[in-house]
């Protein structure tokens, strides 16, 4: 990864190299702790510009309250600290990763030690390619379910249920594959290791609805909205694995992944092996909006 100078951590800006943490660290032993993905980008206009800040730092306060963690630093004081940070490492465009972690203190799993919070940013370009982008990706429906209601918070973004993200996206990848798709408890499609999954069958727009234990993806939330003002019918509904076999077009959304094609699955191509015309027509709209080339989505960017 490309170092950026600065970090801010529990209120200062500290030099990348010394944005450290004690190795007893709870959130490292236990996987307790909160984050998010936000990424800043560079508009038509040669300002810069973060895509949907509030939401993200609202869904950090959120996953923060399910696990039952105090963030020490009220939300205004965050977003000042992501645009500080941007502008500190002299950054007009890229990743911001807040996290809000339980930091040394006691050991224990039920420890309660003082919450740290530490803002990094770090350029970087296509989470599953450039080339995945343009042509769309290869992915494999996972050997791992996504994680079950009853066995973990899976409307908050928690470190420690990345575990499971990760063995799916390790398993795909090491199969030859580019990203995984994971199903749910009961065998309906879920989502990605790290993006929210969209069928198209017959010019209607599925996916899963937030009953499914999927994230709630502020991409999912803007490609709704973008579809909705397109005239796209979506249903939020659940659909079984052949179902997306049988897709006209498929496309992963996520902060990292941002509008990505999904051209084959579990070696079945999807519709004609390449991005269809309603994957193209949302992408390129999300891709204008995050530019600030569409005025009706203005709300969406904080400039800094
Ligand atoms: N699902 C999972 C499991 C994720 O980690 C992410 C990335 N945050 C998403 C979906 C997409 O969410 P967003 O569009 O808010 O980045």
């Amino acid at each position: 990864m490309k170092k950026a100078d600065k970090i801010w951590l529990d209120g200062k800006l500290v030099d990348w190299d010394d944005a450290r943490v004690h190795v007893l660290t709870h959130t490292i032993h236990y996987g307790v702790g909160v984050f998010e993905g936000i990424r800043a980008y560079r508009t038509a206009d040669g300002r810069s510009a973060v895509f949907r800040l509030p939401e993200h730092l609202q869904r950090l306060f959120d996953s923060a309250h399910i696990i039952l963690m105090e963030v020490p630093f009220p939300l205004e004081r965050l977003h000042e600290a992501c645009l500080e940070t941007l502008r500190a490492n002299r950054q007009p465009e890229g990743y911001l990763r807040p996290v809000a972690m339980y930091g040394y203190g006691s050991m224990g799993v039920g420890a309660i030690n003082p919450v740290q919070v530490f803002i990094a940013t770090w350029p970087w370009g296509a989470y599953l390619s450039d080339d995945g982008l343009k042509r769309g990706i290869r992915a494999k429906v996972s050997s791992f379910a996504r994680l079950h209601v009853n066995v973990n918070m899976v409307r908050a973004k928690v470190s420690g249920q990345y575990v499971n993200s990760f063995l799916a996206n390790r398993e795909a990848v090491l199969a030859g594959y580019d990203e995984a798709i994971l199903l749910d408890g009961e065998g309906y499609v879920a989502e990605g290791s790290g993006e929210n999954i969209f069928m198209v069958k017959n010019g209607t727009i599925f996916t899963p609805s937030l009953a499914s234990p999927v994230l709630a993806g502020i991409t999912r939330d803007s490609v709704l909205r973008i579809a909705g003002d397109l005239g796209i019918p979506v249903v939020e509904q659940k659909f079984t694995r052949d179902t997306m076999y049988l897709a006209d077009e498929l496309f992963m959304t996520g902060t990292a992944a941002e509008v990505t094609p999904v051209r084959e699955v579990d070696n079945r191509r999807i519709g004609a092996g390449q991005p269809g015309p309603i994957t193209k027509k949302i992408q390129d709209v999300f891709f204008r909006a995050v530019h600030g080339e569409e005025q009706r989505y203005s709300e969406w960017l904080t400039y800094y």
